[in-house]
């Protein structure tokens, strides 16, 4: 690869899948969505027709997030939530399909990748994400890589944090997924006996005209995220917590309207900066370092990624 070198990052979501060609400094010089496409074989076989639709001669790699469970180091998805495709062996499956070394992640690893790289967390080293949406997600970045622990580390969705509490997809009961995300706030609305349709800016509008039952949504929807994340600043000190996903600049609003807490764990927290762009461009910046162990110059690349001597990267063998 030269210093001109670009990869294709790829966001797989629940709905809409996203392909973006990127350049070394994160910027997006082409980009495609679609609905995403489900099934076993019909699912990798779309993703290769997009490749092929969408490479220039300049891309040297290919970087995927998947939104569930990675091997990243093996390039395998274990499973992604509805998506038929648990047990694929992406990277080497599409490595060998496009002669393209392919780097494979959780999409919240790939998003956090590139808020540490041009986005929220730029020039941070330790950072914990928590994802916002119809369900919680999360990523954990260390000394400026992915923490991946045995394989699926960062499923902070399920941090439990009100015992004996609902019953989550994940089989116990009070994970964070079951009180702070957009499915919980929709709960909490209801349960509040307010209009279904009442959205989380009608909330903080009326508690700021001093309504005391949007209040008291808000921040049954907020202090749990705060327990869980007080939990991962006690156990991991990050630089800075970054909250991302559709609800991310809500929950940050509503955390910082919580009474403030009284414990031994600070932190920094903001919002997410990149939108629905952190996933191809973390995509594609986390191939691009990956790659850039087969000798790609050190200066093409953001700081972030100085050492990528660990980085999962799936060679495939020459024909
Ligand atoms: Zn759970």
């Amino acid at each position: 690869m030269t210093e001109s070198a670009t990869a294709l990052g790829i966001d797989v979501g629940g709905t809409n899948l996203r392909i973006a060609e990127i350049d070394s400094a994160g910027r997006i010089l082409s980009r495609h969505a679609e609905r995403v496409t489900n099934g076993r074989e019909a699912f990798p076989n779309r993703l290769a027709e997009l490749v092929a639709s969408y490479r220039s001669p300049n891309v040297g790699a290919i970087g995927i997030g998947i939104p569930g469970r990675v091997n990243a180091a093996a390039g395998l998805v274990l499973s992604a939530g509805y998506l038929d495709i648990g047990g694929l062996p992406l990277a080497a499956w599409l490595g060998a399909t496009t002669g393209l070394p392919v780097v494979v992640e959780n999409d919240c690893s790939m998003a956090l990748i590139a808020e540490c790289a041009i986005g929220a967390a730029r020039s941070a080293e330790n950072v914990v994400m928590f994802t916002i949406g119809t369900g919680i997600g999360g990523a954990i970045v260390q000394g400026g890589r992915p923490l991946h622990g045995h394989a699926t580390a960062g499923q902070l969705g399920h941090i439990t944090v009100r015992p004996g509490g609902e019953r989550c997809n994940c089989g116990r009961q009070g994970c964070v997924e079951t009180t702070s995300s957009g499915t919980s706030l929709g709960r909490l609305i209801r349960e509040a006996g307010l209009a279904t349709e009442t959205t989380v800016e009608t909330l903080f509008a009326r508690s700021e005209a001093g309504d005391g039952v949007a209040s008291s949504v808000l921040r049954a929807w907020a202090e749990p995220m705060r327990d869980a994340a007080t939990s991962m600043a006690a156990a991991f000190d990050p630089d800075l917590i970054v909250f991302g996903g559709g609800l991310g600049n809500a929950m940050v609003r509503a955390l910082g309207q919580l009474p403030p807490e009284t414990s031994w764990y600070s932190y920094d927290f903001r919002a997410a900066a990149l939108g629905d762009d952190a996933g191809v461009i973390g995509g594609g910046l986390w191939a691009l370092a990956a790659h850039r162990r087969e000798g790609v110059p050190q200066s093409s690349l953001p700081a972030f990624a100085a050492d990528v001597g660990r980085v999962p990267v799936f060679i495939p063998q020459q024909p």
